[in-house]
């Protein structure tokens, strides 16, 4: 039977990229489509995954073998702080909503006897006080951050589910680590967003509107960003070629670090902006670095080309201008 690869979350930033890597690389590549397969994209128009009687009826329809289990309930840092900050139960909501939506995911595969299920974790799920770099032994390691102890806990338990379901029944689990990721499709609403996309949106108004460009920091933290597609790469990759249920962490390496700045420079450049650009450094900068190590990708891999920063980052402004009418903003 040729293979059925059902992605949920699959309108989402990564959902997308992962898309458009299977379809732009050629067919039989080790990152292009397989002959015979067939790939679902599914967003939550096609079922609410929080419920089992849709997750499974998704299962029926398209009865898949492989899963890239994408689908959560995401926010950028300053929603899940403000979520803590003014209403304690939307941690809940991220907590029982994630909680929810993986467990009928992994159970449904289980059900239907998918052969493999790829979740998503994130960097951000890690302990608040670990040693860095971070790798894929420390995750279980001590409490989460407080601002999102809602969505890490739901996230965390996937390993743990992941581990169980091979022990009791073999499955072929297993989690993906992505650091931040950014590129086409990305959410750029002006609060609600990760750092790049928020930025380039921010940007792109000051220059509509000669109005100046202000970085919320001292733009002086550094963060490892990857690129979608380079992640849809190596999703497609873990897919076919990673057989254990131990998580990998996806990222590029260490000293891939940019700071804050830097992507702001980079950004006015994509963009064209001539204003003035400036640092607010009275708004919290959140950690210095969490360093995360891509080794063991690296080792299992045996290499892997990321696309270069600025190049990345120039495709994904371009993308935001030429779709600003259609972009999640
Ligand atoms: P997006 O917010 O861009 O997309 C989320 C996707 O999940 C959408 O396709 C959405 O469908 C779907 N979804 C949400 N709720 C439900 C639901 N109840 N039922 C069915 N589908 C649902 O997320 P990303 O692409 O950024 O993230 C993908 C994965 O990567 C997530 O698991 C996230 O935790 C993880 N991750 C992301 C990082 C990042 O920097 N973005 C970093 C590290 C990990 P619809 O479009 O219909 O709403």
């Amino acid at each position: 039977m040729p293979n059925v690869v059902l992605v949920t979350g699959g309108t989402g930033l990564v959902g997308k990229a992962i898309e458009h890597v299977i379809n732009t690389e050629p067919e039989g590549s080790r990152f292009g489509k397989l002959p015979g397969e067939t790939w679902v994209f599914a967003s939550s128009a096609e079922g609410d995954l929080r419920d089992s009687e849709q997750t499974r009826k998704l299962y029926e329809k398209y009865k898949p073998t492989h899963v890239i289990h994408l689908a959560a309930l995401v926010g950028g840092l300053f929603k899940n702080m403000k979520y803590k900050a003014h209403d304690n139960e939307l941690q809940l909501t991220f907590l029982r909503d994630n909680i929810l939506i993986n467990d009928n995911v992994l159970h449904s595969a289980y059900e239907h006897k998918a052969q493999k299920v790829i979740s998503c974790l994130s960097t951000c799920v890690f302990p608040d006080k670990v040693e860095y770099p971070l790798d894929e032994n420390k995750i279980h390691n001590g409490p989460p951050h407080e601002s999102n102890f809602g969505y890490a806990h739901a996230k965390r338990m996937v390993d743990v589910q992941n581990h169980a379901y091979k022990e009791e029944f073999g499955c072929n689990f297993t989690s993906a680590i992505p650091t931040n990721v950014f590129g086409p499709y990305d959410n750029f609403d002006l609060e609600d967003s990760h750092v790049i996309p928020g930025l380039i949106h921010k940007c792109y108004l000051a220059k509509k509107n000669n109005t100046p460009f202000v970085v919320s920091g001292t733009g002086k933290p550094l963060r490892q960003f990857i690129f979608s597609y380079d992640l849809a790469k190596l999703f497609i990759w873990m897919l076919r070629e990673y057989d254990d249920v131990e998580p990998v962490i996806l990222s590029v390496g260490e000293e891939e670090e940019v700071s804050i700045k830097e992507v702001a420079d980079a950004i006015v450049k994509a963009v064209g902006f001539q204003g003035d650009y400036s640092f607010d450094t009275t708004r919290a900068d959140g950690q210095f670095r969490k360093p995360a190590s891509n080794k063991k990708l690296l080792k299992l891999m045996g290499g892997f080309e990321f696309t270069p920063f600025e190049d990345a980052l120039d495709l994904t402004v371009k993308w935001f201008l030429g779709n600003y009418n259609n972009a999640r903003t």
